[in-house]
């Protein structure tokens, strides 16, 4: 059959997606980039964010056109609101034919059989340790590969949803995922990036309280990883900030591969916040964790994520995310306006910062980022740096581009030996405030 995959999310879903269409072909299924070619739709869908779900219901619904032209149609919704919603969106959706929980993804292949011998209607949403080691093929072949080392989360922040949508956390174990980072440098592949929903709880077996001194699984992964010929670089997305132990640290600053970027979600900077959201970290350890990896590894870059506008905000806890957002120098950052998730803890809570102050808040964050970041790029004038090629630059076809270690992007002119997936020296001649542009060095 032909397949169509829509994505909604993260990358944890696009992974995810990667993986169902390997899956797929693997069984002589073939993947379209069409709607209109398919035989099957697939939706892998994110729950993380209403904006996100209602895109989604939307797309699905007006669906329903396309069926009536073509009854042999088979529609699917995968993922987070498949998981969260089940049957209801099969009551909901009546032109919709399955529903496949997080759990369940690694049985797409066989449901999509029975589905099409049968024409029966399932929602299949059952937790599975199965689908670990199950999602572990890849569709798309590029210098660059995402590896799911953990699902699931343990952590229970109170404005998420991951844990009762993703399910418990669980870990693959080492072997199994340098396995798989070996046959993907096999076939090509120089940079990987390691995901899970705080991977640096990996090997933990679900135990939330961070690692003691001198144990982190997470590190010893990364030094096996480290040691594969013919891979360059070595990324990895999100961990949670009170798992970065002596041990983790020092993997970090001693691997050759390991990038110097960290995503280290903030949320907020203010404690009784930060309590309230069950994040169990205080803005000083958060501060003191920064200070001990900018000292083990001086180029380090942070980037994060912040929630604006959670309950009980008020313009005080505002200021002191916004100091402690200052106080990093964060390279990127990503501002969530709060929204409260059905079934979440907080949204027992009242809604109560009103969204014209939600939108002020978001605007001051960005204005500070802007202002950061072209501070921070203009330092980079005449500096040469170490960038891994990615290909042709989207917003101008004669120039490529590549990314630095700590996730700077730099524009510039290729040479004739030119080809992604390869290390370059670019030094930089001009900056602007959102960009950087060199030539080539070596
Ligand atoms: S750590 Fe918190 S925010 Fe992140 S996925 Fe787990 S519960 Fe959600």
């Amino acid at each position: 059959m032909k397949v169509y995959i829509k994505t909604y999310g993260c990358q944890m879903n696009e992974r995810d997606s990667d993986a169902m269409a390997s899956q797929l072909e693997a069984c002589g299924h073939t993947i379209v980039f069409t709607e209109e070619e398919a035989d099957v739709l697939l939706f892998n869908t994110c729950s993380v964010r209403d904006a996100a779900e209602r895109k989604a219901k939307g797309k699905i619904g007006y669906m329903k056109k396309l069926k009536a032209q073509k009854p042999g149609l088979i529609i699917g919704v995968a993922g987070c609101m498949a998981q969260r919603l089940g049957d209801q969106l099969l009551a909901e959706l009546p032109h919709l034919d399955f529903v496949l929980g997080t759990g369940q993804l690694h049985t797409l292949p066989e449901k999509l059989a029975e589905i099409a011998a049968t024409r029966a209607r399932f929602s299949a949403t059952e937790p599975s340790f199965d689908v670990l080691t199950g999602m572990g093929g890849h569709f798309s072949h590029t210098w660059h590969a995402e590896i799911a080392i953990t699902r699931g989360c343990n952590r229970f922040c109170s404005y998420c949803i991951v844990p009762y949508v993703r399910g418990r956390e669980i870990s693959r174990s080492i072997s199994d995922v340098v396995e798989e980072a070996r046959e993907l440098v096999a076939n090509g592949v120089k940079e990987i990036l390691l995901l899970g929903q705080n991977v640096a709880a990996f090997g933990l077996n679900g135990d939330t309280r961070p690692p003691a001194p001198g144990y982190s699984p997470f590190a010893d992964l990364l030094d096996e990883l480290d040691k594969i010929d013919g891979l360059l670089r070595i990324r990895y997305t999100s961990p949670y900030v009170s798992y970065f132990n002596d041990r983790l640290i020092e993997t970090l600053a001693r691997a050759k591969k390991v990038c110097h970027n960290i995503h280290l979600p903030l949320q907020s900077g203010s404690d009784r916040i930060l309590k309230e959201m069950n994040r169990q970290y205080t803005r000083d350890s958060y501060l003191a964790k920064v200070a001990e990896l900018r000292s083990a590894i001086p180029d380090i870059t942070f980037s994060t994520d912040v929630i604006v506008g959670f309950p009980g905000e008020t313009d005080a806890d505002f200021a002191l995310t916004r100091e402690v957002m200052n106080q990093v120098d964060y390279a990127q950052s990503f501002v969530f306006k709060y929204s409260p998730r059905p079934g979440a803890k907080s949204a027992e809570r009242q809604d109560s910062v009103p969204e014209e102050v939600k939108e002020e808040r978001n605007q001051i964050l960005l204005a500070d980022l802007a202002a950061r970041v072209e501070k921070r790029l203009a330092g980079m004038y005449q500096k040469t740096v170490e960038v891994l090629v990615e290909g042709v630059s989207p917003r101008n076809p004669e120039r490529w581009s590549g990314r630095t270690g700590t996730n700077i992007m730099v524009h510039f002119e290729p040479d004739d030996k030119i080809q992604a997936g390869t290390l370059r020296q670019v030094k930089i001649i001009q900056t602007n405030p959102v960009s950087l542009f060199g030539k080539l060095a070596d």
